[in-house]
């Protein structure tokens, strides 16, 4: 019976060994699905650009812009998708830093109710220019908390500026910070929403929404940033989103 047992035993942890080795060897294969993927997107995202600056550079140099106000189009344009490039490297060359086990946030205590009132002032004129009918809730007195300033004004960054680029004129939005088990800040509009679709890869690298990808502003990479921050600060983003209805993001930073 006991050698039985053993065998048992010994079938069972062998299979539980296989199991583990076919696992690594699945997720070895999804990691690498998901770097040539990445790889197939940041080239297609650089070549759109540099396709337009060849072009309209090649034309100007070949004197095909006869007019002072061609040639002037023809150098915005230019200027247009040089910023994009770079916005992009910007992006990936953050992205890929938080990727690396070596990067270290520089956590120091501070404010975090003041920062946040920071973080809202230096949006404030886009959100004002938008319309945008913005509530702030944020406690009267001071918190402090060990967090990293640049990064995190970062994140919130990337989450407030999608609230202003992607909603209409007007929108009713609320930013606030509570301390329930930890710090909670919550982003939220009344806006255009996302579907479903959007809303289950939304914070993966280079996913943009049907309509944003035809603005042609942004990298797809501004809430997988976001993410990562908050990871790194030990904490959850969640994202609560209905088409027409809104989104409402929250940010959980542990006590
Ligand atoms: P990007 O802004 O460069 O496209 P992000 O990762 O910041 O990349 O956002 C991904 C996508 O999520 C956007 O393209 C947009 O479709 C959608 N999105 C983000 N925030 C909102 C929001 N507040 N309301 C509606 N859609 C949003």
């Amino acid at each position: 019976f006991d050698a039985h047992y053993e065998f048992t035993e010994i079938k069972d942890s062998f299979n539980y060994m296989a199991e583990r080795l076919q696992t690594s060897e699945r997720e070895r294969e999804e990691a690498e699905k998901s770097k040539k993927r990445m790889i197939m997107d940041i080239s297609h995202d650089l070549k759109t650009p540099i396709t337009s600056i060849t072009g309209y550079s090649k034309a100007l140099c070949e004197g095909m812009a006869l007019d002072e106000e061609s040639r002037k189009k023809y150098l915005s344009y230019i200027y247009d998708k040089s910023i994009r490039m770079t916005r992009l490297i910007d992006d990936l060359f953050r992205f890929s830093k938080m990727e690396d086990s070596e990067f270290k946030l520089n956590k120091q205590p501070s404010d975090i109710v003041e920062f946040l009132r920071e973080v809202i002032a230096l949006n404030y004129g886009e959100i004002e220019v938008k319309e945008i009918e913005l509530d702030i809730n944020l406690p009267q007195e001071e918190i402090i908390y060990s967090f990293d300033k640049v990064e995190l004004d970062r994140a919130l960054t990337n989450i407030i500026t999608n609230m202003v680029k992607y909603n209409p004129k007007g929108t009713e939005a609320f930013i606030e910070l509570v301390e329930e088990e930890g710090i909670k800040i919550r982003i939220g509009d009344k806006g255009v929403g996302m579907s479903k679709d959007l809303k289950a890869t939304v914070f993966d690298a280079f996913v943009r929404g049907e309509s944003a990808r035809k603005t042609d502003g942004g990298t797809g990479l501004g809430l997988a940033i976001a993410k990562k921050i908050v990871e790194l600060h030990g904490g959850k983003i969640h994202l609560e989103t209905e088409e027409g209805k809104g989104s409402n993001f929250t940010i959980e930073l542990p006590i």
